[in-house]
């Protein structure tokens, strides 16, 4: 058995597959501290989903350390035998206000929100429609679940409505999408696919783990952007990006959906209630994120600088506004030649490739925060000026 993963792991090694982990010193920020052959190097981070800059906030830390006193560091039970705490309560009650829905339930990630909510809520008879380049984490959800699966092209809203056109005979039908797509920086087109619900008497399921936060008024995601809020039925998302970027997910919705995911949710029964310190670091990270007008304010400005100026460059540059940037190379090693210019020059930025992306379609992604300077945007720029790859077209 072991012979099997020695030679799967080289087969993925020779095709340029295998991932490495940086070794971080220093806390997430602006500048992270990079352990790199035997010495330490800081870099500007450009790889972080700390759009906001929370992840290491004084008021984050400030409030996640006092609970740490007064809470203690763990919960030891799950959350309906002795694991709700005062905090619980509250961060779901400050999620629901903050999205504007009835009621919400926390999980220890969005992966598990996303596990525990298709099986939880649809059966045999019923039908889910996906987008295909959603996140994994909804892929194993709908795997999980007895539901009629389907899957629609990317953003294909023709595609999606000849799928809903045939699937009537399905007692409940549910439109599946990621509201932000976080290898594009693209947004999902909300108005249309909630057209398409109403028309066919579908619901609509939004998860909007990059977007809560960070895009639309107050940071209230993708709904509020597109002012589809009340035809959004089922929200689900993150407390591990823009939030503060601990860990924990939530699922967001009608108070009676919620209600029957405390009593049936599997990831939410059999797994560990989130520490209280994170509660509270979360709660003072979604005040910073509806409240601080300044905070996205500045993200929004260094977004507008890095994709003017990638464009400037003649590079091709994928998404709209967002503060994922992704350089559009194409070409696997001309991609990861990139991300070692800008190694090289302070900037820490990964390369992705297949099968993270489709074959052809490799990207460096740059992701902005709310903490960069100008100055460090310049850098990046600066190191890109002269970047030149037999395999990366420039415009
Ligand atoms: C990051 C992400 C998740 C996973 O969130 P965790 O809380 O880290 O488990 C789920 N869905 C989408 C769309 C994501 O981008």
């Amino acid at each position: 058995m072991l012979n099997r993963f020695v030679v799967d792991l080289e087969t993925s090694r020779q095709q340029g597959f295998e991932k490495h982990e940086a070794i971080l010193s220093s806390a997430q920020g602006r500048e992270v501290t990079v352990l790199h052959q035997g010495s330490s190097r800081t870099l500007i981070n450009m790889c972080a989903n700390n759009y906001l800059g929370l992840a290491n906030h004084p008021e984050v830390i400030g409030a996640a350390t006092r609970a740490l006193g007064s809470h203690g560091f763990g919960m030891a039970s799950v959350r309906f035998i002795c694991g709700t705490q005062d905090l619980h309560k509250r961060l779901e009650n400050r999620l629901s206000t903050y999205l504007g829905t009835d009621d919400t339930i926390l999980y220890s990630s969005c992966f598990d929100a996303n596990t525990g909510l298709f099986e939880t809520l649809f059966g045999a008879e019923d039908a889910l429609i996906s987008d295909e380049l959603n996140h994994a984490s909804i892929i194993d959800g709908i795997r999980l679940c007895k539901a009629a699966r389907h899957r629609y092209r990317h953003g294909d809203m023709e595609n999606l409505e000849a799928i809903l056109r045939t699937s009537q005979a399905a007692r409940t039908r549910a439109i599946v999408t990621d509201g932000v797509f976080s290898m594009d920086g693209s947004v999902a087109n909300l108005p249309a696919i909630c057209d398409l619900a109403r028309r066919y008497k579908a619901l609509v399921v939004v998860d909007d783990s990059h977007a809560v936060g960070v895009v639309g008024p107050g940071g209230r995601g993708t709904p509020s952007l597109h002012g589809v809020e009340d035809q959004v039925d089922i929200l689900t998302g993150t407390l591990g990006k823009a939030l503060g970027g601990a860990s924990g997910g939530y699922v967001s919705g009608r108070k009676a959906l919620i209600d029957w995911l405390r009593q049936a949710s599997r990831p939410y029964l059999f797994s560990n209630s989130l520490m209280p310190a994170i509660c509270a670091g979360s709660l003072a990270a979604i005040d910073l994120a509806e409240n601080s007008l300044e905070i996205r304010e500045t993200m929004n400005h260094r977004v507008v600088q890095l994709r003017s100026g990638l464009q400037r460059l003649g590079f091709r540059v994928g998404g709209v506004d967002h503060p994922i940037v992704p350089i559009l190379v194409g070409d696997a090693e001309a991609a990861q030649a990139m991300s070692e210019v800008l190694f090289e020059s302070g900037v820490f930025a990964v390369a992705f490739s297949y099968p993270v992306v489709p074959k052809g379609a490799a990207r460096v992604r740059l992701q902005v925060s709310a903490v960069h300077r100008p100055e460090d945007i310049l850098q990046v720029l600066g190191a890109l000026e002269s970047f030149s790859h037999p395999r990366c077209h420039r415009l």
